[in-house]
């Protein structure tokens, strides 16, 4: 089963959601953390985890052959990222943090004086949770150890092309998902090309919100695009208890969505979280017993796979 975290608007609590469910699955089930968040990846931070890089994420760059160029200019006209620039009379030159790697340039020179090269527009790490009692992570057991993975996407200082390494960061996490039973995909905030390839193909979408005019507005919008690319969605409100509940709540009305949880703003979660430790530990832990038993009601997750788990 995978479910999507993801929120309309950045400073929710998506993360801190994503990374609590996450651990408090694999308590029990073999689980998968993939932050797509590659702008800004933090999961890694908020459980303690230190990342390993697994490979780069390379993509097509166009190279210019000045030999057999005849500076018409037709690359740069092809090219919507703005990416060559050309001046009448001079060679086209490439912003290359700007290429997205279509390939357009080089299908298009009609006089083949574009090959192709490559280049690094990120990186995508995996890292595993560890026991650090110092840090309150007291809870780590090894079957936890064992039981989670945490995947994570990077894109590169500067590169524009950041849906790419989602796409590359989504494709490595589902090479590693038949060995598990959960993913919890972690977005960026928005809903933007990021978030939308975050959330392709996932069962459940968990949308974190907050009760605020803006919370309001986002989350509106995030779930107009839930509802347009047809995933099952479900509220998550972050510091409940701060701002006008009822905005969330007419609009889960109006819009049919269930509100799952309400999380409170609390000192103690605020000292989890800067602290690295499962900032929501205990507050998700029937929400994820709920997500479980939908699992297994919707042929998600089948009997015998619980079995296969506790019989490796
Ligand atoms: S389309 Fe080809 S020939 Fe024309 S400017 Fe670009 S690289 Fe040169
Ligand atoms: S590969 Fe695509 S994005 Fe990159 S320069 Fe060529 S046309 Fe532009």
């Amino acid at each position: 089963m995978r479910i999507a975290v993801t929120g309309g608007k950045g400073g929710t609590g998506k993360s801190t959601v994503a990374t609590s469910i996450a651990f408090e699955m694999a308590k029990v089930h073999r689980t998968l953390l993939v932050d797509c968040d590659v702008e800004c990846p933090d999961d890694h931070l908020l459980l303690s985890i230190t990342r390993e890089k697994v490979k780069d994420v390379e993509t097509f760059l166009p190279s210019f052959d000045q030999e057999t160029c005849q500076k018409c200019g037709i690359c740069s006209q092809t090219c919507r990222q703005n990416a060559v620039v050309f001046v009448t009379g001079e060679y086209p030159f490439l912003i290359p943090e700007q290429c997205n790697g279509c390939g357009a340039c080089m299908l298009a020179c009609p006089w083949g004086s574009i090959t192709e090269d490559s280049q690094v527009i990120g990186t995508i790490y995996q890292g595993h949770l560890e026991v650090q009692e110092s840090l309150g992570l007291e809870g780590v057991t090894q079957g936890l150890v064992n039981n989670f993975l945490l995947i994570s996407g990077e894109v590169a200082v500067g590169c524009e092309a950041s849906t790419l390494v989602v796409n590359a960061t989504r494709e490595y996490a589902s090479q590693l998902e038949d060995d598990y039973l959960f993913t919890v995909i972690d977005t960026a905030a928005g809903t933007h090309c990021d978030v939308i390839s975050a959330l392709m193909d996932t069962n459940l979408v968990l949308a974190v919100s907050e009760p605020t005019p803006l919370g309001k507005h986002d989350l509106e919008l995030i779930l107009e695009l839930l509802e347009k690319m047809g995933l099952d969605a479900k509220i998550i409100i972050n510091r409940a208890d701060l701002g006008s509940l009822d905005l969330i709540k007419t609009l889960a009305d109006e819009m049919g969505v269930m509100i799952t949880l309400e999380i409170p703003y609390k000192k103690e979660i605020l000292e989890n979280y800067s602290r690295g430790v499962p900032a929501l530990e205990g507050l998700v832990s029937d929400l994820v017993t709920d997500l479980v038993e939908e699992a297994l009601q919707d042929d998600l997750v089948t009997v015998e796979d619980e079995m296969k788990e506790e019989d490796p």
